[in-house]
């Protein structure tokens, strides 16, 4: 099997057994593209500052102008040697990321979407005021980040994989879209959630780098708690994880609560079945802390009283909170939401198990709001 950039869906199972994830998710995408100045960390700045003789002093005050004064080039750092500029100028690509469209109103889910320095498209969709729905506190402005252009996990339900996975993002890229955003409204944005197109942990070397980026008091500074990834269950790197120092949150997108409803709408469930993915959530919840799962409501699918059943057994296991999101449909796409009614009932049957249950009143149903719809619908009316 040749190895497209592009992997079409019928590639997507295949690969998946064929190949080691990580060791190809993870590989350098960009050989022959410079770090990005957004993608800068302190230490290693301070590192290749030293090595050509610069005062140590140095590297804070060009963190500064990137994440503090958030200018975008190295030219406009005014109080560096005019030769540390050049020199900088030459090592770092300095940011390309543009904002193309942004839908929905400002007291509303507004999504932007991006176009990259590849023309690649990605978006992030920012959340105002959002509900308390990962333990963070509410009324705040959350960010829904991209970790991937596409996706090569091929959810039956999701938009973002239709046309499978094309590359990783870099830290740059990742951290870009929320300095582009907030540069957008004018506020600051409070909760950063790893949720919008792509699987973080399949590119977890620089979704590590972006979290030490956004959290680190020279970056963003924004608290490990404000922070939450979401996987679709990838067990090795779910133990990884566990060995993480930082605090930010996980959520895991469950979706179903036996291997036949799961693997039936997650084709990575047939590479990391409930038992192996349980085992990993058993240790990641004994070695680091508590995660949360979210469950997508699609009737006739996953929404039945023994799912409800089995999903409260898991949550229990894990002391896990669940947030229950009735299914946004996605174009072309035959599933659909249950009724009020039986979403309801479902979450009546994971409460009566004494598990706590939150049930989504989605934001920004109208604007295309599953993660990969607007690029795709945009992708598409290109074509
Ligand atoms: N790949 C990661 C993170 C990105 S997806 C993951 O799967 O967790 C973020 C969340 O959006 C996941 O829980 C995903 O299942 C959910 N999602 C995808 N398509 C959706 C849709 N059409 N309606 C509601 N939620 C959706
Ligand atoms: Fe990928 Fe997550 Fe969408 Fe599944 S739900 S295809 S893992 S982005």
């Amino acid at each position: 099997m040749s190895l497209s950039p592009k992997l079409h869906s019928l590639d997507r199972d295949v690969f998946y057994l064929a190949y080691p994830i990580r060791s190809i998710f993870t590989s350098a995408v960009h050989c022959c593209v410079k770090p990005s100045l957004t993608g800068i960390v302190l230490e290693e700045l301070a590192a290749f500052l030293e090595k050509r003789g610069a005062p140590s002093y140095r590297a804070k005050q060009i963190t500064d102008w990137i994440y503090k004064k958030r200018v975008a080039s190295f030219d406009a750092m005014t109080d560096l040697p005019n030769a540390l500029r050049a020199e900088l100028t030459a090592e770092f690509d300095t940011p390309n990321t543009e904002v193309v469209r942004v839908l929905g109103s400002k007291d509303t889910t507004q999504k932007f979407l991006f176009r990259l320095r590849d023309q690649n498209l990605i978006e992030s969709v920012l959340i105002p005021a959002s509900p308390a729905l990962y333990g963070q506190p509410s009324d705040r402005r959350t960010i829904c980040v991209s970790s991937q252009v596409g996706c090569a996990y091929g959810c039956k339900f999701c938009a973002s994989g239709l046309d499978g996975w094309t590359r990783n993002l870099d830290a740059g890229e990742i951290v870009q879209q929320l300095i582009e955003i907030e540069k957008f409204c004018g506020e600051k944005i409070d909760n950063v959630v790893f949720m919008g197109m792509g699987e973080p942990l399949a590119n977890l070397r620089n979704v590590l780098r972006t979290i030490r980026i956004i959290n680190a008091p020279w970056g963003l500074g924004i608290g490990a708690r404000h922070i939450t990834v979401s996987t679709s269950g990838l067990a090795p790197q779910i133990r990884e994880l566990a060995k993480e120092s930082t605090q930010f949150r996980l959520a895991l997108s469950l979706h179903g609560a036996t291997d036949e409803v799961r693997s039936h709408i997650m084709p990575v469930n047939r590479k990391y079945p409930l038992k192996v993915l349980l085992e990993a959530c058993d240790y990641y919840v004994a070695k680091k802390r508590r995660m949360t799962f979210e469950y997508i409501l699609i009737a006739g699918i996953n929404d039945t009283d023994e799912q409800a059943r089995e999903l409260a057994k898991i949550a229990r296991r894990l002391s896990a909170k669940i947030n229950l999101i009735p299914y946004k449909t996605v174009e072309g796409l035959e599933w659909s939401r249950p009724s009020r009614a039986r979403q309801e009932k479902f979450q009546s049957i994971v409460r009566e198990h004494g598990v706590v249950a939150t049930l989504r009143r989605e934001k920004g149903h109208d604007i295309a709001a599953a993660c990969g719809q607007l690029r795709l619908q945009t992708n598409r009316a290109a074509r």
